[in-house]
């Protein structure tokens, strides 16, 4: 067991969500707790660390924008430039794996930046919000944690922003990195890292509010009309959510290739694990068709993430060449 001094520093941002919510029944529950009060939930954890709660936000996790996490990756930056060993942020989960992503895109540090949040907030029997907090201290004190990037910590399991999505309206196990599984987990008071991703995610500088770059959902029986209405009004880029491994109408093939001679347009895909192909389907529409006209692919990015890198790397000021260098880079 440390001494007090010798127990690492861990900074904790709160920005609200679940975990931080409240409300009388029949009314609803919305964010009300700041950081300590998060705190307050597991005092064991100061034995493990010295824990500094920063409230940023009280927010629905739907609230947060690209510059409210540009801003608080400067805080995060801050935090450890001052000593923290590691940080947690709390925030809802229905765009952590958005956050987690962004800050990994942002930060470039060594010590562990870890995203948690909960499924069932306080006034719920069996409320996890305690235990993931917990867990998160425990993997932000960790020097096994050091060099993985930003993780997100749920359920016991700590997984890469760049796999980490969420898969279940309701139920505590609602996190997964599906295409590569979690990289390590929490058990008593040990946190084991089993696996270490072969390459950090790329840092992309933050310049700015970075241009739109909107969705395009592959749908069965799509046409091109939903092409058309995306595309009216300023456009930075575009990420097709393709089905299967990255195929979509052939009647919208030649538009897509139109509009990738103009703005970058990213080829991911809709089923929520695996990479995108890219010598497999010789059909009109069929990912080698779509990578031949221009379109990038996002190899195991989803749609989600693959938007985000896609923007930062608008707003950095990225040519097209650098763009899909990132992405072959990003998406291996
Ligand atoms: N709606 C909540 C949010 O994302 C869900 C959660 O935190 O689990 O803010």
């Amino acid at each position: 067991m440390h001494s007090p001094a010798q127990r690492p520093r861990v900074t904790l941002f709160s920005l609200g969500g679940t975990i931080s919510m409240e409300g009388a029944a029949g009314s609803g529950v919305v964010p009300k707790l700041d950081a300590n009060d998060l705190l307050v939930g597991i005092p064991h954890l100061a034995a493990v660390a010295q824990v500094a709660g920063e409230t940023v936000s009280k927010a629905p996790s739907v609230e947060l924008g690209f510059a409210d996490i540009a801003a608080l990756a400067d805080r995060i930056r801050a935090a450890v430039a001052g000593g923290a060993a590691g940080v947690v942020v709390t925030q809802g989960t229905d765009t952590l794996e958005e956050t987690a992503y962004l800050l990994d895109l942002l930060l470039d540090l060594a010590e562990p930046v870890v995203v948690t949040g909960a499924m069932r907030d306080p006034t719920k029997p069996g409320a996890e919000g305690p235990a993931n907090l917990a867990a998160a201290i425990r993997v932000a004190a960790s020097p096994a944690a050091r060099d993985l990037g930003v993780v997100a910590v749920m359920n016991d399991e700590v997984h890469a922003a760049r796999y980490v999505a969420k898969r279940h309206t309701h139920k505590t196990s609602a996190f997964g990195s599906e295409s590569a599984g979690p990289l390590g987990w929490v058990v008593e008071d040990r946190v084991r890292i089993a696996f270490r991703p072969a390459e950090r995610s790329p840092t992309i500088a933050w310049k700015g509010a970075p241009p739109r770059v909107v969705l395009l959902p592959i749908v069965f029986g799509g046409d091109l009309q939903s092409l058309h209405d995306l595309t009216r009004g300023p456009l930075g880029g575009m990420v097709v959510e393709a089905v299967g491994g990255g195929h979509a109408p052939s009647a919208m093939a030649g538009a897509l290739g139109d509009l990738a001679a103009k703005i970058p347009v990213v080829l991911a895909t809709r089923v929520g694990a695996g990479e995108t192909l890219t010598k497999t389907y010789g059909y009109g529409g069929g990912e080698i068709d779509l990578l031949g006209r221009g379109l990038i692919g996002a190899g195991v990015l989803d749609a989600r993430k693959a938007r985000l890198l896609l923007s930062l790397l608008l707003g950095a000021g990225a040519s097209r060449e650098e763009i899909a260098e990132t992405f072959a880079r990003a998406s291996a």
